[in-house]
């Protein structure tokens, strides 16, 4: 069996209905204070996405759901459950970027150190 090409796995990785369609493997630390949900695609390979944007899809399209069917009240549970999810993935951005920040000034401390020992010519 051949492996599908990496803009299919992105692609299904967006998708949530398709995504959650796929046996489920695990989960995930994606070292970054996050989950990745683990599935097993149908060319056999392992594919993680992140758990909180998964359940958020998953979220809205109950909320939506339930509007259409009339359910005000559990719409608006759905899409409060929604607000709190979004308000974990932004804050999990924002860590993720102080931590890159971070990193990187980490990378030019180390590089400054280098220069002042000749190593590297800045
Ligand atoms: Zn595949």
């Amino acid at each position: 069996m051949s492996v599908c090409p990496r803009e299919v796995h992105e692609a299904l990785k967006r998708d949530e209905p398709r995504f959650r369609a796929l046996p489920h493997v695990g989960f995930q630390n994606d070292g970054l204070g996050g989950v990745l949900e683990l599935r097993n695609c149908t060319c056999g390979s392992t594919l993680g996405a992140p758990k909180d944007q998964l359940d958020l899809a998953d979220r809205l399209a109950s909320a939506a759901l339930a509007l259409r069917a009339g359910e005000l009240d559990l719409a608006l549970r759905e899409v409060g459950r929604s607000a709190e999810l979004a308000e974990r993935i932004r804050r999990h951005e924002a860590d993720r970027i102080v931590d890159e920040k971070y990193e990187q000034e980490l990378k030019q401390q180390e590089n400054r150190r280098r220069a002042r020992l000749g190593l590297v010519a800045v």
